[in-house]
């Protein structure tokens, strides 16, 4: 991370394509850090006491948080006492009611783990919500906002007024919706028969769920949604089963949501297949009709910038907004420095 950090601030540097003549210039930097418990749902400073709470969150996101400290201390050693920023990816979700977060598991182990749903693509989430309600032009205090951020990873999120009620991912990122590679919600129990009948360990078999499953478990073709969908077209029923699955769970996670906040004023779609699979977004919609959802066709088939997919007529306002992370990662670091 220390040798890429010094690339980064080359390339930065650079005399024909660089933005800047000198690190001076930088007065922060902000990061993207994944988990931080139950210590921390805003964004903070990095101090040493900062960097103790993502150390002991290694163990809820082994493969970020480490590389996410890494990358401070880069900072750090590249850029001696610029303030870092740390943002964190379950920091939306932990405006989650109680009723929404807690798993009906005994309660000593959320007093001695933390175990609990604390959602991710906070960031993304925060930020969707956010220009949703500018773009429709909502009551920035009471708008109900579902956004689905439908990518390689996916999850959807309730929000009032920019608050996550609830969102879909859980203790780790393997809740909730089918993925590129993950299952999504899955029964527990799955896990135990798959372990005596294959002689796997319980490791083995979350790998399995996390890398192995989703669209590419159900297709057997890809991860990759363009893979999938060109494979349905070529007549692979498997792959036409981990479409409809996939687009079936989106259905079912915006009903739970809109029955949740007894509501709903906008519907945002963002990430990867959110922004560019239009027949993606159709086919969400015309599960949706019930809610007086009206989609502007024309409109739908639009990619890459704002744009509300719904007629005016519409009783819920359906737009696409590109996520941007960087930019309200950066917002949350000017905030605070
Ligand atoms: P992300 O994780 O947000 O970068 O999204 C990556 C996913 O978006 C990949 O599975 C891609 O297949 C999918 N994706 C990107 N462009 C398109 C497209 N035009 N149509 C369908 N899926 C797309």
């Amino acid at each position: 991370h220390t040798v890429a950090i010094n690339m980064v601030m080359e390339a930065l540097q650079d005399k024909d394509h660089g933005v800047i003549t000198n690190t001076d210039e930088i007065s922060a930097i902000g990061h993207r850090v994944l988990h931080a418990g139950i210590v921390y749902s805003e964004s903070v400073v990095v101090n040493e006491d900062v960097k103790r709470v993502i150390r002991e969150c290694f163990d809820l996101g082994p493969l970020h948080n480490p590389a996410n400290l890494m990358g401070i201390e880069a900072c750090e050693e590249a850029m001696p006492g610029k303030p870092n920023v740390a943002v964190w990816d379950t920091g939306f979700g932990m405006s989650m009611p109680e009723k929404a977060y807690m798993y009906a598991i005994p309660h000593e182990y959320y007093e001695k783990y933390s175990i609990r749903r604390y959602g991710f693509h906070g960031t993304s989430h925060m930020f969707v919500s956010g220009e949703a309600i500018k773009f429709g032009n909502l009551d920035p205090e009471k708008a109900k906002v579902i956004v689905c951020h439908l990518g390689n990873g996916a999850s959807v999120s309730a929000s009032i007024g920019g608050k996550c009620v609830d969102t879909s991912m859980g203790l780790t990122p393997l809740e909730g919706l089918i993925m590129g590679t993950r299952s999504g919600d899955v029964d527990p129990a799955v896990v135990q028969y798959i372990c005596n009948k294959e002689n796997k360990t319980v490791d083995e078999v979350l790998n399995i769920l996390n890398k192995k499953s989703g669209v590419l478990g159900i297709s057997g073709v890809s991860s990759d949604f363009r893979d999938v969908t060109k494979a349905e077209n070529e007549g692979n029923e498997r792959a036409k089963a981990a479409n409809e699955a996939f687009i079936y769970r989106v259905i079912k996670y915006i009903g739970a949501y809109v029955a949740a906040m007894n509501g709903v004023d906008a519907i945002a779609f963002t990430a990867g297949v959110g922004e560019n699979d239009v027949n993606a977004r159709e086919k969400i919609l015309s599960g949706l009709t019930y809610l007086g959802i009206e989609v502007d066709h024309e409109a739908n088939k639009k990619r890459g910038e704002n744009t509300m997919i719904s007629t005016p007529a519409s009783k819920v306002k359906v737009c696409v907004i590109p996520t941007n992370e960087e930019l309200a990662i950066a917002r949350e670091t000017v905030a605070l420095v």
